[in-house]
Order: C-alpha cells, then structure tokens, then sequence
C-alpha cells in the first residue's frame, strides 16, 4: 500500500505542532521543532500572512492524514465511508481512524510510533484473531485479539517489547495480557477517549464544500 516516505519531521514543522511521528524521539531534544519551529522552506522575504478558512480547514485536515499515516485517497475513502454511517460524521471519521490495525498495534504499545505498528503489520508479524493479516489498514472490531505470530516471539524486538511493556498503560477501549502481549479490543472507542489533537469538525467542513 502506498505510503508517505519523506522526512515526517517536515509534516510537524509545515503543521506547526508536534504530531509524534517518530516514537521516544519526539520526546527528546532531538525533535525537530524544539530546535526549528518555523515552517519548512526558504525563509528568506517570506511574511506572516493571515490563514484563510479554507486554509485553516485543509491544515487540520492534513494534520489528520499525517498523525494516522495515510494517504489523500485512503483518507477520503474513510470519509465516505464515515458519511454513510448514521451518526456524526467527524466522530465517525475519529473512530474509523483509530481502528486501523495499525494504530491498535501502536496503541496497544506494541510499537513506538504508528509507522513502526505499520511497519510489524507489514511484514507479517501481527495475528488479527489468530489468522496473519498484513494490511494495517484493516478496521478491528469489538472482540478482535491482537497477538504475535509464533515465528516473531522469537525475535530480539519481541523481546525488547515484553521487557518494555510493564511501564505502558493502554486505553480503556483494549486490554492487554502483558504475559503473552495479546491485545483485545473490548469495545470501539469514543471520541473523548481518542484525544484526537486536530478538529474532525473542520475536516467535515474541507469536504462539504
Ligand atoms: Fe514531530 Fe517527532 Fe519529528 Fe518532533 S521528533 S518533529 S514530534 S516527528
């Protein structure tokens, strides 16, 4: 599946906020917008200039696209597919974000950051119900266990995971037997619950146009 592969501290930057792209080093000095917070770009005879509605509306539409790690397609499917649903469309945007599996893996504290959760996926490591599935993309249900496939508890990484995981807490929505490292999605997540960091309202307002 298509992907963003260009330096991600450029989207905190262009975004003017720290979306957390890159695990524990966002948490540095290392992070990019402690040391530079101005946009990407030449600076040189650039002015402040006022952001129009629109623009304000695509710059938290793109925020979105960018903490999730998705494309402008893949986006705009979910969208569609947020609108047929019978509740409110931005919160149903927020919840079909958040359960891609990817994200659950990243949530469950399997991963540092949703590209490395994306990345486990991918390659096969990652049991959706005791079957592989490596589309990260994939929605999880109420019910759905998360676990490792045999061959990946072998692995340093799974090792390193197992010795970390007893200092993370995951959100009320999953649990996670920290013995095994087995996920469970115990319901689908509220919007208060995901803490999205960007208006799913605005978003709703950049497509109805
Ligand atoms: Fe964003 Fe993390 Fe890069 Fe900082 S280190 S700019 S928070 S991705």
């Amino acid at each position: 599946m298509a992907r963003y592969t260009g330096a991600v501290c450029r989207l905190c930057r262009r975004s003017g906020e720290k979306l957390m792209l890159k695990g524990s080093r966002c948490l540095g000095p290392k992070c990019a917008m402690e040391r530079r917070t101005k946009p990407p770009g030449q600076q040189f005879g650039r002015r402040r200039r006022r952001v129009s509605d629109r623009g304000f509306q695509l710059r938290e539409k793109q925020k979105a696209r960018y903490t999730y790690g998705i494309l402008e397609r893949q986006f705009r499917r979910l969208f569609a597919q947020a609108q047929k649903q019978p509740g409110i469309t931005g919160e149903d945007l927020l919840v079909l974000l958040e359960r891609s599996l990817g994200n659950v893996v990243y949530r469950l504290g399997l991963a540092d950051s949703r590209s490395q959760a994306r990345q486990l996926v991918c390659h096969g490591h990652i049991l959706l119900n005791g079957r592989k599935t490596d589309i990260p993309s994939c929605l999880v249900k109420e019910g759905d266990t998360i676990g490792w496939r045999e061959s990946s508890t072998k692995t340093g990484y799974y090792a390193e995971v197992a010795k970390s995981i007893t200092a993370k807490s995951v959100p009320g929505w999953l649990s996670l037997d920290k013995e095994n490292l087995v996920g469970r999605v115990l319901s689908l997540p509220t919007p208060d619950e995901i803490g999205a960091k960007f208006e799913v309202k605005t978003i709703v307002e950049y497509y109805s146009r």
